[in-house]
């Protein structure tokens, strides 16, 4: 028999489990408390567990972490891990941190099948979904790693972003249960307002993270028209811009804030132009009786080799932010971190085999040679 992997568990899926080996639901408390809380992976450590039913556990389960294949440290206290997922695949997760917060941004996906023009990730192709485990498992690492670096008891990560490679929605199934574990009190007790499902518009799975679990929604725009948006988003053909805009007004009062982020990459001479930005407040504000509630996130682009994308310079990005906040739409600029890790907004690449052909490799990625947008960003565009 294999032995289950607890990370793989929400706490529910946890006490199942315990009862199948014949112990009570506290049991299964204590053991995630152990597991997620503590950082524990040994059962023989578990000290207020039955001698018996530690021994059970060392039979039939283990706490899987994942492989770090390397750990890159940003100049500015970005960390950048890439994790191998077996038979070729590794992930990438970014920990950022700022003065009120620790923010992680995990990988849902080996890969990603959607293949956005102006990211890294889905220039690479997709291999797989991660299992809940092998989510949860970026975040267990990162935040008992930071714990042990920074010589402290009490929680490092207060934010997670399902930014990293792939469409968190599009792995559903194992989504849901890996946020029931951050949101858990006895887990890692993250706020509902604090984590974020970023998606770029799986329309029925936005309707269904309403009522399973919902979270912060982030949904990547990147265009103010169809026409565009299907060059840019191809998903958007199949979701388009109305069907996608009308999920997000259906999210809001399910919501744990009281409107959806949108995520605007600025790609020069391709939606940076005033008629775009124009476009755009028509859009939003025109939305249903009285507009749609929301906050603009404007993420200037971070090339990368044969993309043939140019990010926007700096005074177009101003302007076209100037634009829409005085048609009274909240907008925000990301800043960038860690862009000499290659951390940056749409650079997570980690190393996928791309098992579907749906994009194929658009030459080898390199290093940027760019200059880096230093004035700006960080954090995955979809
Ligand atoms: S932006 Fe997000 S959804 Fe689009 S290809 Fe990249 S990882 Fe996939």
């Amino acid at each position: 028999m294999t032995a289950a992997n607890l990370l793989d568990f929400d706490l529910e899926g946890l006490a199942a489990f315990c009862e199948r080996l014949g112990e009570k639901r506290f049991r299964a408390v204590q053991l995630f408390r152990w597991i997620h809380q503590r950082g524990e992976s040994d059962f023989a450590s578990m000290t207020d567990l039955a001698k018996s039913l530690r021994d059970k556990l060392g039979g039939v389960a283990h706490i899987k972490p994942l492989t770090v294949l390397s750990r890159q440290d940003s100049l500015d206290g970005t960390i950048k891990w890439l994790f191998d997922v077996g038979n070729g695949d590794a992930v990438e997760t970014v920990f950022i941190p700022e003065t009120d917060r620790g923010t992680l941004c995990i990988s849902s996906q080996a890969g990603c099948a959607v293949g956005c023009r102006f990211c890294s990730t889905g220039h690479q192709g997709f291999s797989r979904n991660l299992t809940t485990g092998e989510i949860v498992a970026q975040l267990w690492f990162a935040e008992h790693f930071l714990r042990a670096k920074l010589g402290v008891s009490e929680r490092v990560i207060s934010n997670v972003v399902m930014m990293g490679m792939g469409e968190p929605l599009q792995n559903y199934s194992a989504l849901v249960p890996a946020l029931k574990v951050m949101l858990d009190d006895h887990g890692y007790g993250l706020s509902r307002r604090r984590v974020t499902v970023s998606t770029s518009g799986v329309v029925p799975m936005i309707d269904r993270l309403a009522v399973d679990c919902p979270v912060a929604l982030a949904v990547s725009l990147h265009a103010p028209n169809d026409d565009l948006r299907n060059g840019l988003v191809p998903l958007n053909k199949k979701y388009p811009l109305r069907d996608l805009l009308d999920a997000c007004a259906r999210y809001l009062p399910a919501a744990p804030r009281d409107f959806v982020t949108f995520e605007y990459c600025m790609l020069a001479g391709v939606n940076d132009q005033p008629e775009h930005a124009r476009q755009l407040v028509d859009l939003l504000r025109q939305h249903g009786r009285n507009g749609l509630a929301c906050k603009i996130n404007l993420i200037p682009f971070n090339p990368f080799p044969d993309s043939g994308l140019v990010c926007s310079d700096k005074a177009t990005v101003l302007a076209f932010a100037g634009q829409l906040s005085a048609a009274g739409l909240v907008t925000t600029v990301r800043k960038t971190r860690g862009d000499d890790i290659d951390a940056a907004c749409g650079q997570l690449a980690g190393d996928v085999v791309d098992r579907t052909r749906v994009a194929d490799r658009m030459g080898q990625l390199r290093r940027l040679s760019e200059t880096p947008v230093t004035w700006m960003s960080r954090e995955h565009a979809g």
